[in-house]
């Protein structure tokens, strides 16, 4: 079956930062190098931003540094841009978390006198740009010889970026016998040549490119304040689009796909048929090959049920959910197209799901074109329990972009949604009471 960061010998400190931060399942690039560099190895990895590449390598080294210690830095990460250092202090923030490793960014644009103060407190590791990198240990504010473990990162960009000088000088002041990581989005001659000059018998690695979404995959996305209203919106799409003749719906949970199934099959809308983790292998073996074979109309599946499974050309994908594992976006919406001139892939997002939507749109570097809900009677009130399982994934959410973040649900605001739900008198109440609701 698929990897699991526990198999990838993570320690528990390290699963207990990534369980907080919701990632279901190592991706690619992490499946690969993080037993390599935990070996000690010297590893090319080439995975563009957006795949998971920083966790990547971060996970396996600051394992590998496992506690405070001395106060020499024992690991450095050179990253072309001040933006990307940020970018990797935030992973550094989110998974060392529960270990009590210091680091240090060095990035220029502002004065050195905090990053001096923080260099001489002592620390494990430091992410930098390579020109302020040169600048403080020319200064002599802290010593490189205990340093083991280096990252280039972006390294195509750093070369781009005429950062060749610099780095050659870097390697010169650093201990030759080091662990020496280099990551790139591409493999110029020149990335080759840096390679070639600083990397023993390196393991070389590469993720599959970046799937950019198909052009003929069209992409369009609905607010949505609740499931109730997500699973309308399907029954009208379904009800009122002609060309929706092989649709996969893909949910986050299997209760989810269970209710939206019964609901659908209510009204006629498949025929239909349902994957998910509780079915046994011959009923989903037979799902899918009704599916395929355009025996039913609708399949609605778990993403987790989905994944692996050969099913394309199918005209629709309806996304119930935004997927937190980012890459499953592309790979849910890679399923259409093909056969049909164009695959049409349609996402809901509710206000918690938002934050997914935003991380979704920076992996693919594409804005989502978004829609009215073409109805507003398909537009019912959230129930009390949705509102507050959504309140509590913002509060995740903030607490993650900013540990500081007291959030404690939205306490006042809670209450006050609550009085207003109750005078508004949702219309899901006079709607015709179902056997299973959201
Ligand atoms: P990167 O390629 O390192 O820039 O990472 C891109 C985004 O993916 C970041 O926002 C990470 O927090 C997120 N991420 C990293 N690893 C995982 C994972 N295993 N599952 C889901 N998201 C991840």
């Amino acid at each position: 079956m698929s990897t699991t960061f526990e198999s990838l010998k993570l320690t528990r400190q390290y699963l207990n930062a990534i369980e907080e931060l919701g990632y279901a399942a190592p991706t690619e690039v992490q499946q690969k190098a993080i037993p390599l560099i935990l070996g000690g190895q010297d590893v090319i990895g080439i995975a563009q931003t957006g795949t998971g590449k920083t966790a990547a390598y971060l996970l396996p080294l600051m394992q590998t540094l496992k506690y405070a210690q001395g106060e020499d830095p024992r690991c450095l990460i050179l990253a072309p841009t001040k933006e990307l250092v940020i970018q990797i202090d935030k992973n550094i923030r989110e998974l060392a978390k529960y270990t009590d490793l210091r680091w240090v960014c060095l990035y220029g644009g502002i004065g050195p006198k905090t990053q001096i103060e923080q260099l001489e407190a002592g620390v494990d590791l430091i992410v930098a740009t390579p020109g302020r990198f040169l600048e403080l240990y020319a200064k002599g504010v802290f010593v490189a010889k205990k340093i083991k473990h280096m990252v280039l990162d972006e390294c195509d960009r750093m070369m781009d970026m005429g950062f060749w000088p610099q780095l050659r000088d870097i390697q010169e002041k650093l201990p030759q016998k080091k662990q020496q990581l280099l990551f790139s989005a591409t493999f110029p001659d020149k990335v080759q040549r840096i390679a070639d000059n600083f990397l023993l018998w390196p393991s070389r690695i590469e993720v599959t490119p970046q799937a950019t979404p198909a052009a003929t995959v069209a992409q369009v996305i609905y607010h949505t304040p609740n499931k109730q209203t997500k699973a309308n919106l399907i029954k009208h799409l379904l009800r009122h689009s002609e060309d929706m003749t092989k649709v996969i719906i893909f949910t986050a949970t299997k209760e989810d796909a269970n209710i939206l199934a019964n609901m659908l099959d209510e009204e006629r809308l498949g025929p239909l048929r349902l994957l998910h983790s509780n079915k046994g292998q011959n009923a989903r073996i037979n799902a899918i090959e009704d599916f395929k074979t355009n025996v039913v109309r609708l399949l609605i599946s778990t993403d987790v049920s989905a994944r692996g499974i050969d099913i394309n050309e199918v005209s629709h994908v309806i996304n119930f959910n935004i997927p937190t594992h980012y890459e499953d976006y592309v790979h849910r919406i890679g399923r259409t197209g093909r056969a049909f001139k164009t695959g049409i892939a349609i996402s809901m997002y509710d206000v918690s799901e938002k934050y997914h939507v935003r991380h979704i749109e920076k992996l693919i570097r594409q804005t989502i074109e978004e829609k009215p809900i073409p109805d507003p009677k398909l537009v019912l009130g959230t129930t009390v329990a949705e509102r507050q399982a959504q309140n509590k994934e913002i509060d995740r959410q903030k607490r993650l972009e900013n540990p500081e973040f007291k959030g404690a649900f939205h306490e006042k605001k809670f209450k006050k949604d609550l009085s207003k739900d109750k005078k508004k008198k949702s219309p899901a109440k006079k709607a015709k009471p179902k056997k299973r609701t959201f």
